[in-house]
């Protein structure tokens, strides 16, 4: 794509040339990056602001969406990689992640498509840049993403507890708890409207920081897209390996830690970091579980600490079932009052 300043653009305010609209930006385009360029040369070439965000933020999306999973899809292949998965005994099938890929694909044409469109206009509104160049330094960036992750943490941890209230969750979040063992492909695999509740807290935080601060690009919000989707495809993965980001940065959630809320469906209601679920109590299942796995694994081979973990795992998930099955017993009681 070569920069064309004479290109018509469509906006809402009129049909106006890229050469106008970038003149209007006061910069010296000798000094743009080549990505900036490129970025240029993108808007400039669909035409219409709202149409090249909308497609550039679909493609990213989906590229990061499904390039993320394809990794986990090949370890699920190899049975090497067995010894680090979380519930070793509950490797999915190419039926079973070919169902839930036609699942997330559906939710994302149908719903996460539409509200992406619609997050040009939303974003203009509430003053962040899009077409604009060139883009901010890393050292702008870097406070936006840390305050993106902690808001996204906040927001999920208070709306995933009131998912698992018995109405919302018969109705709403069953479907996302399908899988007491999950895998990369899940992490999206949910209800339209968790996807809308949960979406918000990834949305919402940099629309948040745009009402106080002038200087966010989206550029920077595709970034917080990027690294938000590898944590929760990570999350899902069902894999705690040694050099696991948990392990290395403690109070982040990881596998290790979404992959026993989805086993014993109690706890650990967090995203990215620990703190929440420790600060107010919500991990104390999953502590407790972890104690008495180390204790029972304790100085055993690996043929015996195998059987040892299997069993408990089987316990914990059907204490799982029974759990979740009291709850649709309760959203059963509220609605027959
Ligand atoms: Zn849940
Ligand atoms: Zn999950």
């Amino acid at each position: 794509m070569s920069l064309n300043l004479n290109a018509t653009f469509v906006g809402s305010s009129g049909d106006f040339t890229a050469s106008q609209l970038y003149a209007g930006l006061n910069v010296d385009f000798s000094q743009l990056n080549w990505f900036e360029r490129q970025w240029m040369a993108w808007y400039i070439w669909i035409g219409n602001p709202l149409i090249a965000t909308g497609i550039a933020s679909f493609i990213l999306h989906e590229t990061v969406y499904f390039g993320r999973c394809i990794p986990w899809i090949i370890i699920d292949a190899i049975p090497y990689f067995r010894k680090w998965k979380l519930q070793p005994s509950k490797v999915p099938t190419p039926e079973e992640q070919w169902e839930c890929t036609k699942g997330v694909l559906f939710s994302h044409f149908t719903v996460e498509g539409p509200a992406i469109f619609l997050f040009h206009p939303v974003a203009e509104s509430f003053g962040m840049s899009t077409w604009q160049v060139p883009f901010p330094s890393w050292q702008a960036m870097i406070p936006q993403l840390a305050f993106f992750f902690i808001f996204e943490d906040m927001f999920h941890y208070f709306s995933h507890q009131l998912l698992h209230t018995p109405l919302l969750y018969k109705h709403i979040h069953k479907l996302h708890h399908k899988y007491s063992a999950p895998f990369g492909l899940a992490a999206e695999y949910a209800h339209p409207l968790e996807v809308m509740i949960l979406g918000t807290g990834t949305i919402f935080g940099p629309l948040l920081y745009c009402w106080f601060r002038p200087n966010l690009h989206i550029v920077t919000v595709y970034i917080w897209i990027t690294l938000r989707l590898f944590q929760a495809i990570d999350a899902h993965s069902g894999y705690d390996f040694p050099w696991s980001l948990q392990h290395i940065v403690p109070f982040w959630s990881g596998a290790e830690h979404h992959d026993f809320h989805h086993m014993a469906f109690v706890n650990n209601f967090s995203t990215s970091f620990r703190w929440w679920d420790r600060l107010l109590g919500t991990d104390k299942k999953y502590l407790a579980y972890r104690e008495r796995m180390r204790a029972a694994t304790k100085g055993l081979d690996a043929a015996k600490r195998k059987a040892v973990e299997e069993k408990m795992v089987a316990e914990e998930e059907e204490a799982g079932f029974a759990a979740e099955k009291e709850v649709e017993r309760q959203a059963e009681g509220k609605k027959n009052q």
